[in-house]
């Protein structure tokens, strides 16, 4: 899992990411991607995130059976940065690209993707493609330097930065594994890998 626990004193003032997910391990209730715009409209801002956490967890359609209890666990979390995050934000925090090709069937054969890793020019893309351009769409608009192939990922690395007020005391360097766009997108599961320290 690449969602972080946001520590539920934090502020809702002081959590800036533009997505949150909740969830609870009692109820199961489980809303992966809310928008912070939205919450902060109906529930204020005045509050931390685990109240905030468990307003959304008691209302809604399907609400926590036992937010009257005072048992719910609702808990929030954040996003992984290619969810939500733009060419700018890879640009102004130094974010490393490096993609790989995913092609794995040429002429209806299966066959091995490419090995070579391609380092990519942040700065290039965001001249290409405009500094507002979300990095979830970014591996439909890219092809395999080797096959010219269509299917390729992108790990971001995410160096670390001066920890905010929510940020969890382990902000290792994070490398984020994105699933190429487009129909596959909808089809595949995008995941995080580990490792990245080659
Ligand atoms: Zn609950
Ligand atoms: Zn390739």
């Amino acid at each position: 899992m690449s969602y972080r626990l946001i520590p539920p004193q934090t502020p809702v003032s002081a959590y800036t990411t533009p997505i949150v997910q909740v969830e609870c391990h009692r109820c199961r209730r489980n809303a992966p991607s809310l928008e912070m715009d939205k919450l902060t409209k109906r529930f204020g801002r005045n509050l931390t995130v685990g109240q905030l956490a468990l307003q959304v967890a008691g209302s809604g359609r399907r609400p926590c059976g036992l937010a009257d209890s005072g048992q719910c666990s609702a808990m929030a979390y954040e996003p992984p940065p290619w969810m939500w995050a733009k060419i700018r934000d890879a640009l102004e925090g130094n974010w490393l690209a490096r993609m790989k090709c995913e092609r794995h069937m040429a002429a209806m054969r299966r066959t091995s993707p490419c090995p070579e890793v391609t380092v990519l020019d942040v700065l290039t893309l965001a001249i290409a493609l405009g500094h507002d351009f979300p990095l979830s769409r970014l591996p439909g608009r890219l092809r395999c330097p080797k096959c010219w192939g269509s299917l390729v990922n992108i790990d971001w690395v995410v160096p670390p930065t001066t920890p905010e007020p929510y940020a969890p005391a382990a902000a290792d360097v994070t490398p984020l594994r994105l699933k190429p766009t487009g129909a596959n997108l909808a089809r595949k599961r995008l995941k995080v890998v580990n490792g990245g320290n080659e």
